[in-house]
């Protein structure tokens, strides 16, 4: 169940890959019928309770330990609202128990300071193949978006809508935000001359694009980015997210396409990537950006000495490790694999648009009026104990009407659809 320390945590043996018992506990619970009709007067008191702190929380959602703190009696059992991949969350946790906690040393984790900047950039400059000097590492992604947002952009920040909202939350007050809309008539789907006709209109000097995008999941090709980037060298920045770019597999197998191995082409370009969603980590804040070795100089001449923590250089640690990675390369081709049946089997749910998606979450719509995105995720919660998210706060979508959806483990995702499949008959 969620915010539970997995069995294997608390016993002094590991035991082989389990999800803390809650993967038994949700196939038990597939085969009870649940009571169907408006909701109760208790649980629409829980659904109001929950509407209440989702307003408080702003244009993010509430977390999943926000919410059991705050409404103990919401038995929540899958978080499918945060984005991340839950097999490689277990391969972490397994290495961080094996390694740090059973051998007694995560006091030294936690009572001392972790390295420099500098120095757990290098240890990614191992496992990325890439140079030092090139790499920022960030607490998170987040606070790289915003250093470069204050940093490096000017008078004009060109961002796509739906988009994730730090990017134009976070602009200075002297950045004017112009926004490129998708179209959810054309599936979300990203056009290169479009967008070029509206950076030589608008000039912008920074453009951000989120590949693949949340929060449609909308992916452009690398070719295709490539091209453009050739077009767009006259831009001073462009800032490219590929915080979701694990998910997304072109041809036949399942290699993904990073821009960072084409940055030596060009210098105005940015490549910001979290842990948080594909290594499942987001407690510990990890995330980097590529960039030229001069922008990375001028971040650190403001600052972010020991911006990261003592768990997030041992992640760096694993990572750099190739038994690590091959490991995490099975956990993220298993997941791909089942999630991509997910989202098929969410394109069959009555009266609901499922939007094609390369990313690990997809995007719903709700093209009927008995019901709105609210009451849906009230309903997924209070019912069936399935946190998903409401988007009515993103901009560029029409209110009332869209939700986003994480796919999980293969049984949460049964789960999921069976609650999707039952709130929406
Ligand atoms: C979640 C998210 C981030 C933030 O990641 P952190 O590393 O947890 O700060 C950045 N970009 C996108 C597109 C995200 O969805």
């Amino acid at each position: 169940m969620i915010g539970q320390t997995p069995d294997r945590l608390k016993s002094r043996k590991p035991r082989a890959f389990d999800l803390g018992g809650s993967a038994r506990w949700l196939e038990a619970h597939m085969r009870t019928v649940i009571r169907r009709g408006p909701l109760s007067a208790r649980e629409r008191g829980l659904a109001d309770r929950l509407m209440q702190l989702k307003r408080e929380a702003g244009s993010h959602s509430p977390s999943a330990p926000t919410i059991l703190k705050m409404i103990p009696e919401l038995r929540m059992r899958v978080d499918a609202c945060f984005l991340s991949n839950p097999y490689a969350t277990e391969l972490f946790l397994d290495h961080l128990y094996r390694e740090v906690i059973r051998p007694g040393k995560l006091r030294m984790l936690l009572e001392l300071y972790p390295s420099q900047n500098r120095v757990i950039a290098a240890k990614l400059a191992t496992a990325l193949d890439l140079p030092t000097e090139r790499l920022f590492v960030g607490n998170g992604a987040i606070e790289i978006i915003q250093a470069i947002l204050h940093r490096f952009t000017g008078p004009k920040l060109l961002v796509n809508l739906p988009t994730f909202s730090p990017y134009y939350e976070f602009a200075r007050p002297d950045t004017q935000v112009v926004y490129n809309v998708l179209r959810k008539e054309d599936d979300f789907h990203f056009d290169v001359g479009e967008y070029i006709q509206t950076v030589r209109r608008e000039k912008p000097d920074t453009i951000i694009l989120i590949n693949p995008n949340n929060p449609d999941g909308g992916y452009i090709p690398h070719a295709k980015l490539v091209a453009m980037l050739e077009e767009l060298r006259d831009v001073p920045n462009i800032l490219v997210d590929e915080s979701f770019l694990h998910f997304a597999c072109e041809g036949e197998g399942f290699a993904y396409h990073s821009l960072t191995r084409d940055l030596d082409r060009f210098p105005n370009l940015m490549v910001v990537k979290s842990m948080s969603k594909d290594f499942g980590v987001a407690g510990i804040r990890a995330g980097y950006a590529v960039m030229s070795p001069e922008r990375v100089k001028a971040l650190l001449d403001n600052g972010y000495l020991w911006n990261s923590s003592g768990l997030a250089e041992y992640f760096f640690d694993l990572y750099s490790r190739p038994e690590f990675h091959a490991d995490y390369e099975r956990k993220r081709i298993h997941y791909i694999r089942h999630s991509r049946r997910f989202f098929k089997a969410l394109t069959n749910l009555p009266g609901v648009h499922a939007y094609p998606t390369h990313a690990n979450f997809a995007l719903l719509e709700l093209r009927r009026d008995d019901m709105t995105a609210e009451d849906l995720v009230c309903r997924l919660l209070v019912r069936r104990g399935i946190y998903t998210r409401a988007c009515d706060d993103k901009k560029g979508l029409e209110p009332g009407r869209f939700i986003r959806v994480a796919s999980r483990t293969r049984s949460e995702n049964r789960y999921i659809l069976r609650g999707l499949k039952e709130a929406l008959r």
